[in-house]
């Protein structure tokens, strides 16, 4: 999101920086920050949930090449704040390299400021990898918005180990090893599927069968998405 000229709603009418594109909630003009939040609620959310090595990210390439999505990994995100070799992404290495999930404030906010940057353009939100535990997915709707469908892609066990171990060929990913990926489908049978159940009630889960090939995969995609529209 680009710095309005004067009169628009976007303008920020505390301060006059025009650095407030931040990571950071301190350096965020907090109206502004008001403003943008309150636009999210009128946007697209689609959570994509499945295990590590479902296919999140390849199907989310696909909607975004066909739908013009924004594509938003908390994976990604979390990983360039390890590359940038901040304080904070140092704590985060630790915690990813042994499989655990990084606390629920920093994923958050690292996800609304990326949010927030891109409220005036996209058509649609994909948040991919998030929530990974229920209470992430209750956390998200007060600080962001209610999401309006999940797409739950869901791969057998074994099937997810193999890509891994193929992904972890070449995506030198400290965390697509052997070990680290039997912790992390730990951590996702335990506190991710839960948050299937919960959005299940609401009835807005749409469930992909993710075992067969990508094209096979996004034309599930393609027939939820199409009814949104
Ligand atoms: P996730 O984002 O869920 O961890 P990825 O999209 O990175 O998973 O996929 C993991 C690996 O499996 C990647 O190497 C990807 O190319 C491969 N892959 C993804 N979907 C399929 C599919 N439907 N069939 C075969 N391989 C796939």
């Amino acid at each position: 999101m680009q710095r309005q000229p004067p009169g628009s709603d976007t303008e920020c009418c505390c301060c006059d920086r025009q650095d407030w594109i931040s990571r950071t909630e301190e350096l965020l003009c907090p109206d502004l920050l008001r403003m943008a939040t309150e636009k999210l609620k009128n946007s697209k959310i689609i959570f994509v949930v499945g295990g590590p090595g479902s296919g999140k990210g390849t199907q989310c390439e696909r909607i975004v090449q066909k739908y013009g999505y924004t594509h938003l990994s908390t994976g990604d995100l979390l990983r360039a704040e390890v590359n940038s070799g901040s304080e904070r992404g140092k704590k985060l290495s630790a915690i990813m390299e042994k499989g655990e999930l990084v606390p629920l404030d920093t994923v958050l906010d690292m996800l609304r400021d990326a949010m927030v940057a891109k409220v005036d353009v996209s058509k649609g939100f994909l948040i991919d990898g998030y929530p990974r535990e229920v209470k992430q997915g209750e956390e998200f709707e007060k600080k962001i918005a209610p999401p309006t469908l999940l797409l739950y892609v869901d791969a057998g066990k074994d099937t997810m180990v193999k890509r891994l171990l193929k992904r972890g060929e070449t995506s030198g990913r400290v965390d697509d090893n052997e070990e680290t990926i039997k912790k992390r489908l730990d951590t996702y049978y335990k506190a991710t599927e839960p948050v299937i159940t919960f959005y299940e009630k609401r009835g807005i889960v749409r469930k992909l069968n993710a075992e067969g090939s990508v094209d096979d995969v996004f034309v599930q995609v393609c027939t939820h998405l199409d009814a949104l529209k």
